[in-house]
């Protein structure tokens, strides 16, 4: 089959690969249709995420056929059109009990995470073997672990790119706004028009705030954004002072501040000094940015990927503002039947954010378009075939 491999930063192979085969009663092998990349693929094409191998397949939003099961699954069967959830969670432990199911207690074999986390968060597809080392999605067939839990079936008369986006990208949106609790009478500033903070945006709309910035300092991002979402406002940072340009249109700061920008594009990460296999960053110059401009008493919810330990955190603004900050990998599981719904009601549309669909042998030229924000690039999905 043909997969989507990690050879080093800035290097991505399409390569000829064995298929993937049911190795535990609980998985299913699915035959992917559609697959995307993701801006947490970025911090990996980067080489700035650590526990990468050389031959990595990559890849955790995607979605297709189920072709085979173990004999222990019982909610998909062969022939099923399903959507994966990019973290992999057993649904029994004690974490998945209390719905963290990015926090799974047992689908993360490395133990890499607990030197400096205390504790292993879940397995992800295709991300680096700090957080298992399974093989990725990118590819014509995955193997899904505990298949009952990590596939959702979906309706056949919604198109893939409809319901793709469940796998991750919608559902972490999603989230960022139930972290903030974002609701009627509240205004929200969202750092980063990448897919992530356009679905945020979105989602913000939808559950009826009263005031949405979008703040980026590419303008072709800003601007498809404010196209799709009339009503929208956007800033950008490199032509307007941030907090200035927010004092006009919210005095005192936005209640909810969101971050879907990510360490990888904060100040000097590039001598990040390796502590083991995790890193440290030297700046948190973006959650001070939110920190900063947030209102007093106002919530902060990240949902941009950070790795390791972070110096220079703003702790005394922070305390000082009474703020409160939420983070996380979203538990995509805990989302998706209610998210799937409203699609299917039309009251979401994860399509907005898509600018290009390739074939799966062009991952290379699309990985580097959307990490250069070239081509008017913000979304691309793969194919298997097109
Ligand atoms: P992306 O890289 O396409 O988007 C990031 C955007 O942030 C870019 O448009 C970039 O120009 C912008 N940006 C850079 N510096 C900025 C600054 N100082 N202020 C405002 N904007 C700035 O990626 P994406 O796919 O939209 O993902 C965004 C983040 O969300 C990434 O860190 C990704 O890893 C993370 N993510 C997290 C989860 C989760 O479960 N928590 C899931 C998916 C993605
Ligand atoms: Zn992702």
């Amino acid at each position: 089959m043909r997969a989507v491999c990690w050879e080093g930063p800035r290097k991505i192979v399409v390569e000829e690969r064995p298929r993937p085969m049911i190795t535990d009663p609980h998985d299913a092998v699915v035959r992917v249709t559609s697959t995307a990349i993701c801006g947490s693929d970025l911090h990996l094409y980067l080489g700035s995420a650590p526990g990468m191998q050389k031959g990595d397949i990559l890849g955790h939003e995607f979605m297709g056929i189920v072709e085979t099961v173990g004999p222990e699954v019982r909610n998909v069967r062969p022939g099923d059109r399903v959507v994966a959830s990019f973290d992999i969670a057993c649904g029994g432990c004690r974490s998945c009990g209390h719905g963290a199911f990015s926090s799974c207690d047992i689908t993360n074999p490395s133990k890499d995470q607990e030197m400096l986390y205390g504790a292993r968060t879940a397995g992800l597809f295709g991300y680096a073997h700090v957080t298992g080392g399974y093989e990725g999605g990118q590819a014509d067939y995955v193997r899904v672990p505990f298949a009952d839990h990590d596939l959702i079936h979906v309706p056949e008369d919604l198109p893939d790119n409809k319901v793709l986006f469940l796998s991750d990208i919608m559902s972490t949106a999603w989230f960022a706004t139930e972290l903030g609790e974002v609701g009627p009478g509240k205004t929200v500033a969202i750092w980063g028009a990448g897919p992530v903070g356009i679905l945020a945006a979105h989602s913000s709309q939808v559950r009826g705030a009263d005031k949405v910035i979008l703040i980026d300092n590419q303008q072709y991002r800003l601007d498809h954004a404010a196209t799709k979402l009339p009503g929208l406002l956007t800033i950008n940072f490199g032509k307007e002072k941030v907090k200035e340009a927010l004092e006009q249109v919210v005095p005192g700061g936005p209640d909810v501040c969101i971050e879907a920008v990510g360490f990888h594009y904060c100040k000097s990460t590039a001598h990040a000094a390796m502590v083991k296999t995790l890193m440290e960053t030297d700046t948190a110059d973006i959650l001070n940015e939110l920190i900063y401009c947030c209102r007093k008493g106002g919530t902060i919810a990240c949902v941009g990927v950070y790795v390791g330990l972070t110096n220079g955190f703003n702790i005394g603004a922070f305390m000082e503002k009474g703020l409160t900050l939420k983070a996380g990998q979203t538990p995509v599981q805990k989302f998706w039947h209610k998210l799937l719904d409203m699609i299917k009601g039309g009251k979401l549309d994860p399509t907005i954010v898509i600018t290009h669909e390739l074939p799966v042998e062009d991952a290379p030229q699309a990985y580097k378009m959307f990490n250069d924000k070239t081509d008017g690039c913000i979304k691309v999905v793969l194919k298997t075939s097109m």
